[in-house]
């Protein structure tokens, strides 16, 4: 099938965010106000901390600021994979806080039960199914390393299933696998722009303030508290949670750990009935292929299929402009890599494309921390894995601004800080030749030359 053909119609847009039950937006704030809490960022961050503010203490006057509409960014223009995982997997977790890793996993899958339950509880209406995430190999160096994770999970009490060729294309049909693992429990795929309007709801219900359109220009710090100053008004407010992902930071520290890489994604129309009987798909698990530059892929609730990854760009500078989330050579190379994988569904086209902005920081897991007294929380530095884990950053900001000792503030994963990228222009020159290496290990058995070797040893890395 000809890709140019397949993505003549695709609209320019996120698919999700394209939906008729995208709420009208709430009123910028306009004047002075006071809050016990105040929260920045309308993504699943700042969503989850103002929620569970008001869970834990109903009392709490709570605001939230978000600078466009909620969930316009990361959080509406996602996979949907929803996974467990705090560490960006179970092998960087084991890699960074070895002795700590059996327990963030099990807070992992904890923090998605309770994700499980809030949507429950509410009557979110986001397609939540607990599938999991079947990981396939297209390599056979990929297979060893999924024997090597699968081990590593039991030993950590976590459920890997390994499977050979025949047993993973009886799940899903591709010509190009060579084995697959079905990690059951650790992922749950959702509609996520659903699921963030869900969560503005609940959050009105609890009490939140929310205010759309009201970008955040600068933060200080008064006798009493802290002070926001948005175009219109004024926020001071007793505490501050900063959930502004990678956009430039309010707090200037943070801007040396993370680094803007875009991702890009591709949905089909509908599949029929024959089309979906030609690849299988019956427990409508995420799929996400092993090579370093990894697609990723799920049915959607009327079957169409969504289609992202593999390349992972950093335009030099760090630039973030909106032009950048259309990518046509990475389309392309998106459309062509689906029809080899599911060559049963040539003549299938696509409705949409689009991309968005991951925040990455070196040690692809998110960091938190306190500033001004404690009076401020963040959590940034998900790494295009923040659909789950941004629940459990929600948590630690709120025990962080709690001043409460918990077994999540405990964690040497939350204390530790990742380490900072070089300044520019070091910092492209190197996120650039980290690239290129990545890419040539996929073609060269997955070995990593003297430059990876060495971003290892130092802890640092490039990822989505
Ligand atoms: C294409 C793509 C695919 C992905 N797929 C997956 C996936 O399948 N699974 C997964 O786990 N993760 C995935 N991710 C990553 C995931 O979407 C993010 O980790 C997550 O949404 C981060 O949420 P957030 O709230 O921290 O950030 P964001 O969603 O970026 O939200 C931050 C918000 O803060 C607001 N803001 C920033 N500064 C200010 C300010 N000064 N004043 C007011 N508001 C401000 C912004 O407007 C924005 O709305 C993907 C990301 C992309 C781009």
């Amino acid at each position: 099938m000809d890709p140019l053909k397949a993505l003549a119609d695709a609209e320019r847009k996120p698919y999700w965010l394209d939906s008729p039950a995208k709420p009208e937006p709430r009123p910028r704030l306009t004047g002075d106000t006071a809050a016990d809490l105040a929260v920045v960022g309308g993504g699943f961050s700042g969503l989850w901390t103002a929620l569970m503010a008001k869970e834990r203490d109903p009392s709490l006057d709570v605001v939230l600021l978000e600078g466009r509409r909620i969930g316009w960014a990361a959080t509406g223009r996602n996979g949907g994979f929803a996974m467990a995982t705090l560490t960006h997997g179970i092998a960087n977790g084991l890699e960074r806080w070895p002795e700590e890793v059996r327990t963030l996993e099990h807070l992992g899958l904890r923090n998605l039960d309770e994700i499980g339950e809030t949507v429950e509880r509410y009557g979110i209406d986001c397609g939540y199914e607990r599938t999991g995430e079947l990981h396939v190999a297209t390599e056979p160096w990929q297979l060893e390393e999924m024997h090597r994770n699968a081990e590593t999970a039991r030993e950590m009490g976590v459920r890997f299933d390994v499977m050979d060729a025949g047993q993973v294309r009886a799940e899903v049909d591709s010509p190009t696998y060579v084995g697959g693992m079905w990690e059951r429990d650790g992922c749950a795929m959702l509609d996520p722009a659903a699921l963030a309007w869900g969560l503005r709801r609940a959050c009105l219900e609890q009490g939140v303030r929310i205010h759309e359109r009201t970008p955040v220009r600068h933060m200080r710090e008064t006798p009493t508290g802290m002070e926001l100053l948005t175009r219109d008004g004024t926020v001071r407010a007793r505490a501050v949670a900063l959930g502004t992902g990678v956009f430039p930071p309010l707090l200037r520290r943070l801007k040396h750990f993370v680094v803007p890489v875009y991702d890009y994604a591709l949905v089909t129309e509908p599949l029929s009935a024959e089309q979906l009987a030609s690849i299988g798909w019956r427990n409508r698990q995420g799929v996400g292929d092993s090579a370093n530059r990894f697609h990723y892929y799920r049915l959607t609730a009327d079957n169409r299929i969504l289609w992202g990854g593999y390349d992972a760009v950093y335009y030099n500078g760090g630039r973030m402009k909106p032009e950048y989330e259309q990518r046509d050579a990475t389309f392309t190379t998106l459309a062509e890599h689906f029809f080899t994988t599911f060559p049963q569904l040539s003549g299938l086209r696509f409705t949409h494309r689009w991309g968005g902005v991951i925040d990455t920081c070196s040690r692809f897991s998110a960091f938190y921390g306190r500033s001004h007294g404690g009076r401020v929380a963040y959590a940034v530095g998900y790494t295009g894995m923040g659909v789950g884990a941004t629940r459990f950053g929600a948590n630690v900001m709120l025990d962080l601004l709690a001043g409460r000792q918990t077994e999540r503030t405990r964690l040497r994963m939350v204390r530790e800080k990742p380490v900072p990228f070089p300044p520019e222009p070091v910092r492209s020159a190197g996120i650039q030749l980290t690239r290129w290496s990545i890419a040539r290990a996929d073609l060269n058995q997955g070995r990593r030359n003297l430059w990876l070797r060495t971003l290892d040893r130092m802890g640092l890395g490039f990822d989505s």
